[in-house]
């Protein structure tokens, strides 16, 4: 048995002081109790405060060896350019990048990554990792007639992650990437483990433009990048994106919106009423990485229960440490209050993965992990030297 306490202990729901945690060696939660019935010498008392292990909703570790490769700030159709010229690194580099990846994610006590596969280079690190890991495998293709073809090398990765025991599901990339004929199959697949889905949305206005009228970076993109005629493989709807993917995802089933650095107010409290649901993801070093913007998160706190946070990929990140996300969020709105962040990368993060009977909070017969946060200031915000170690 071992017993851990802190000045606050962050549950992933509420803060409690003066209480200790009881878990078994392998540090499943068998009580929480106040201090006072345990004699001081028999816990370890931490200096700071203590939380359960983070989940990391939006990673892509197959991109890892790209760090420090992509300039930033160029905007998402430039990125996605440059990414795609440096997109043949050896493979010996890239399981290796990985791999460091993985034992970063790790020491920074992400306990549960829901991470995006487009390949099966992953897949081995992620069957032998401490870490939970979702794999989102992702479909998508830019010509309507090809659509079976796209699908069946995404059903490939599928195939092979679940051959590994790994709990994964097919699922769209984009609005602007997946079409009609695509969107169908995804959705039509029914051996998804579990079935959740993880979508990015809205992380450029370029997107929006591209569905109103069919004009700007997503049209030079098609048909310069790609070589293919815009004006033939992508009908703009005349709507804005983010109603495309609407149109299609199943109210039921768990799902990610991913960035939603351009969704309006209007459109997230719409869409909060009718998808309940539906998750968003927070990925703001990322966006700042890529875009140098980021979403009105003030605006997010009316989906508050299903915020989540994610890295993103070393390819527009620096490091790969939900702490360090809940940082840069709360440098830019300091309102949002650290036990309000902690409940975003701990308890929400578990809910959408489904996991959240083993993971995201302390409670009675999960297994959740413990971080230790330490330099809090006073007022439980983050200091610039707020670091985390991963306790058990
Ligand atoms: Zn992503």
């Amino acid at each position: 048995m071992k017993k851990f306490s802190a000045e606050k202990i962050f549950t992933g729901k509420e803060i409690l002081t003066n209480s200790v945690v009881i878990t078994n060696d392998t540090g499943k939660i068998l009580s929480i109790e106040s201090i006072e019935n345990h004699e001081q010498t028999t816990v370890q008392i931490f200096d700071g405060a203590i939380c359960p292990g983070f989940v990391n909703a939006h990673c892509h570790l197959e991109l890892s060896y790209m760090r420090n490769r992509i300039e930033r700030g160029t905007g998402l159709v430039q990125f996605v350019k440059n990414l795609l010229i440096i997109r043949n690194e050896e493979l010996d580099v890239v399981l290796d990048e990985i791999e460091i990846a993985n034992q970063e994610m790790i020491r920074n006590g992400i306990i549960a990554v829901g991470d995006i596969s487009n390949d099966d280079h992953s897949l081995l690190t992620k069957q032998q990792s401490k870490i939970y890991y979702h794999t989102f495998v992702e479909a998508y293709g830019f010509k309507p007639e090809n659509s079976f073809e796209y699908f069946n090398a995404t059903k490939k990765v599928f195939l092979k992650a679940r051959e590994l025991n790994l709990s994964a599901s097919i699922t769209p990339h984009a609005p602007y990437s997946v079409p009609t004929e695509l969107m169908k199959l995804i959705y039509g697949w029914k051996e998804n483990h579990p079935e959740i889905f993880s979508i990015h949305n809205q992380e450029t206005e370029a997107e929006t433009q591209f569905f109103l009228n069919g004009t700007g970076d997503f049209k030079i993109l098609i048909d310069d990048f790609f070589k293919l005629n815009s004006l033939e493989v992508f009908h703009p709807t005349g709507k804005r994106s983010i109603d495309y993917l609407l149109e299609f995802l199943p109210k039921e089933k768990n799902a990610l919106f991913v960035h939603n650095t351009f969704t309006t107010s209007d459109e997230l409290k719409k869409t909060a009423e009718d998808f309940p649901n539906l998750f968003w993801c927070a990925c703001p070093k990322a966006n700042l990485y890529i875009e140098n913007r980021l979403p009105d998160y003030n605006n997010w706190l009316l989906v508050n229960n299903r915020i989540c946070i994610g890295t993103d990929s070393l390819a527009s990140n620096d490091s790969l440490s939900i702490l360090e996300e809940m940082k840069t969020i709360q440098s830019y709105f300091p309102d949002i209050k650290t036990e309000t962040l902690i409940g975003w990368a701990t308890i929400n993060g578990a809910k959408l993965l489904e996991i959240e009977n083993q993971f995201g909070s302390f409670e009675i017969g999960k297994q959740p992990g413990i971080n230790l946060i330490t330099d809090l200031n006073e007022d439980n915000s983050f200091s610039k030297n707020s670091a985390v170690r991963k306790i058990i």
